[in-house]
Formats: C-alpha cells, structure tokens, sequence
C-alpha cells in the first residue's frame, strides 16, 4: 500500500468529503518549493495556509528544533524555562504593548479561545463580537467567532457570539455609493457603532477582528477604520482583539498587521508564523491592565503544552532569523513587485474583479462580469465544483494555493525572490487564460 492510499485509508482529512480526494503526496520541501513523489514541482504560493512564512527545511529553525530536542524537549508550563520566558520577551517586546504578557497555547483557535475566557474575566461580561466572512479557528469556542460557513458545524453553540458586517467595499450593499476611502470607513464604523448600541454595550465583553482578514479573501481595512473601532472599544468599556494568526510576523511587512494602522489592540492572538509551522505554537499577547488583573484574579486558563520549550526555541530563532534575513525589507521590496503583477493581470483578464494585497499577501476575486461583480461562483454554493477547478489547474501547473469561495489566495513565503515570484505569477497568467475560456 503507498502513503497515498494508506493516508485515504486511515487519515480523515480536514474540511473536504472524503470520498473525492486525491491528494498530493509529497517527498521533499525546501525554501519556497516542494516536490511531489514523481519529481515534479511546485511553487508555494500559499505557504501552507501562510504559515510557512519563512520556507520550507530552513536550517536555521531545522538547528533550534534539534538543539532544544537533545536539551530539555518538554517540561511542564509551571516550571521556568529560559527559552518560554525568552520567547514570550521578545514577543512583547515585538509588540509594542507595554508592559503586556503572553500566555502561550499550541494553535490560533486555542488562542482565540483563550482570549474569549481572559476578555470575559476581565470584564464581567459575555458577549463577543466577531465579524462576517472571518476565520478564527473551527473548535467549540473560536469557531462562534468565525463569520463564515465553516462555522455552522458549531452552531447553535455557546450563547452571545454576535456577528457584525467588516468593511467591505467591493461588495457593499448596492445603495452604498462611497466616494472615499474615509465615506467607507465612516459607514461601516456607523453600523458597528449602531450595533453595539442594539445588544448593549453593558454586556459586550470584546470585539474580535482579523486585523486584514486572511483566508476570506485578504479585505484590508480602510483609513481610520481600525482606529475608528479603538475609539468605540473605549467609548463602550470593550477589549479590542486583533487576530494576527494569518496577517502577523511579517506577512503584511509588519511584524504584526495592526502596527500598519496605527492602533494598539488589548488582546492579540497569534500562532502559525512565529515557529513557521514547523512546531505548534500560538498565543495571546494580554495588554498590561489585564494581564495585571490577573495578579490577584485567578487566570482560569491552562493547557499541558502552553509554552512548549521545543516550540519556544523555534518561536525565539524564527524571530532573530526575520531580522537577520531582513524579512520586512524583503517583503517590501518584492511586495510591490507582487502588487504591480496582480494589477496588470486584472486589467487583461475579464474573469478578474478585483485584486486586493498588502506585504504578500493577496487574493483574485474571480467574477463572470467585471461590470456588475458576480462571482464566478455564488456565496456558499458551487455545486458544479467551479472554484476547485481553478485551483486543480494552478496545482496541475505547479503553483500550489487554494481558494475560498469565488476568490484565490496568493501568498508565499516571505523570503521568495523577484525572480520566483515573477515565474509563478506567469503560471497563474496562464491559467486565467483558460478561466476567461470558461467563462
Ligand atoms: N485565526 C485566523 C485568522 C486563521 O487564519 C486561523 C487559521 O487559519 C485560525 C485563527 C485558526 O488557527 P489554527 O488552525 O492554528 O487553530
């Protein structure tokens, strides 16, 4: 039996019926490409649901992992360790959140689920705020946050999770005629503001946000809007949560996505980039006045792995090697690259509606019209398999992403060069040629 077969056998498989699948299997990874088992390869153009921000078998974070493995690879989250107290240092230090602590968790969805708890304790309130067409994780807790299908597995779920509508003005209700960046923001900040107002801000615990939401398709917030929702979390008596599980440690250019806003968050949980994927490791940076409540208030938060030495040798590394590789120069620089390549794409292809990207990271919105912006495929339904037909033709073609309702992530690793870059957005060209076909 080969690995595929076994691997179809015994492993379920995340979000998919199993039935259909036929996966890659894969033999070798380094930098920004990966080889499947009959030699062929692949650039990756999504870094591993943007996790691999620093590449793949990158020696450097290869070396911490087995130092830390022969020195000390486990140890219980109560006993001190130098590289947990390093890593969660250097975290806050990166944060800009004085005076802030981490708590430590294996994942994003175990940091969001903890940030719930911490922002209910600490404020004696209940209800959540989260936002449409968001992804926060999918277990009990997190995935209430989530604003998109993938949470209706966790419904009706716990009570108090309400959903409120992000800036989004590509598809703002069709009455919405914005004449500035500042006219969106003032009316998406109108409808939050009314909102809170309706479930009543005496019971509003937190406002959860992707700083710019990843995997629904890259929505950057507008000028003031971020700051906007600071300001009404202080008007309220509301702890402000930036998920930077996807947009931080560089991805955006900045190490977290809210220092290009302006804002400081209270809460911030992140995961994914700050060990690369290469071991789990997430987190929750808790602002000061919280973490200080907590000093005569029992944190009922607790976990076997939190603060895992072997993740938090890795964590400490991979932040010396973003400085030391000038991962943000890097980002800049070839972020733009990317930027000018998605724009001329968008003005030959009529299948392109809008390209959105900050730093690297980026998404198509793929449309059957430009003029009146219908998705190729409706919200939630694509029974004729549209969208993953897309994507199997840039996989065929050796451009690995995936796509999430009528849009294609485009996201690789931090440190891809012009060069790779230019080479991989020609394969994407090619196959929005046979898009445009099918349309
Ligand atoms: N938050 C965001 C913004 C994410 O993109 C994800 C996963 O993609 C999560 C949370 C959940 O993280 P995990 O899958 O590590 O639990």
């Amino acid at each position: 039996m080969d690995a595929r077969e076994m691997s179809l056998k015994y492993n379920l498989h995340s979000w998919s019926a199993q039935g259909k699948l036929n996966p890659i299997v894969v033999s070798k990874a380094e930098g920004i490409y990966f080889w499947d088992q009959d030699g062929k390869k692949y650039y990756d153009m999504s870094s591993q649901s943007v996790n691999s921000n620093l590449g793949h078998a990158h020696p450097k974070l290869v070396k911490a992992i087995q130092e830390q493995a022969a020195k000390i690879p486990f140890i219980n989250p109560g006993i001190v360790i130098d590289v947990r107290a390093e890593a969660a240092k250097k975290i806050v230090e990166l944060s800009g959140l004085e005076g802030a602590k981490v708590f430590f968790t294996n994942a994003g969805a175990e940091a969001n689920e903890n940030a719930i708890k911490m922002a209910k304790a600490y404020t004696g309130k209940w209800k959540i705020f989260s936002m449409y067409r968001s992804y926060h994780g999918s277990s009990a807790g997190a995935g209430m946050l989530t604003g998109e299908p993938r949470h209706f597995a966790n419904e009706p779920g716990a009570p108090g999770f309400v959903k409120f509508e992000g800036p989004y003005a590509y598809r703002a209700p069709k009455a919405c005629k914005f004449e500035s960046e500042e006219a969106v923001t003032a009316y998406y900040l109108e409808l939050l503001e009314n909102q809170i107002k309706y479930e009543g801000p005496q019971q509003i615990a937190a406002i959860f946000m992707e700083t710019v939401v990843g995997s629904n398709g890259i929505l950057i917030p507008p000028k003031g809007y971020l700051p906007g929702v600071r300001a009404l979390c202080d008007k309220y008596d509301i702890l402000m949560v930036c998920d930077e599980v996807m947009a931080g440690w560089y991805r955006t250019g900045k190490c977290f996505a809210y220092q290009n806003f302006d804002v400081i968050p209270d809460l911030v949980t992140f995961a994914k980039g700050c060990t690369c994927g290469y071991i789990p490791l997430g987190g929750v940076i808790v602002c000061k006045r919280v973490a200080e409540y907590f000093n005569d208030h029992k944190m009922l938060c607790g976990l076997t792995y939190s603060g895992h030495p072997m993740g938090c040798a890795l964590a400490c590394t991979a932040i010396d090697v973003y400085q030391d590789e000038q991962i943000p120069e890097n980002v800049a620089e070839v972020g733009e690259l990317l930027g000018q390549l998605l724009e001329s794409l968008k003005a030959k292809h009529p299948c392109i509606g809008e390209v959105r990207y900050i730093g690297l990271f980026s998404s198509i919105e793929l449309v059957k019209d430009k003029k009146t912006r219908e998705p190729i495929v409706s919200f939630n339904s694509d029974p004729e398999g549209i969208m993953p037909k897309v994507t199997g033709m840039l996989v065929k073609e050796g451009f690995y992403t995936y796509g999430h309702e009528n849009m294609i992530l485009v996201a690789p690793p931090l440190n891809i060069g012009k060069r790779e870059l230019t080479e991989a957005i020609e394969i994407l060209d090619k196959v929005l040629y046979s898009v445009d076909n099918m349309l």
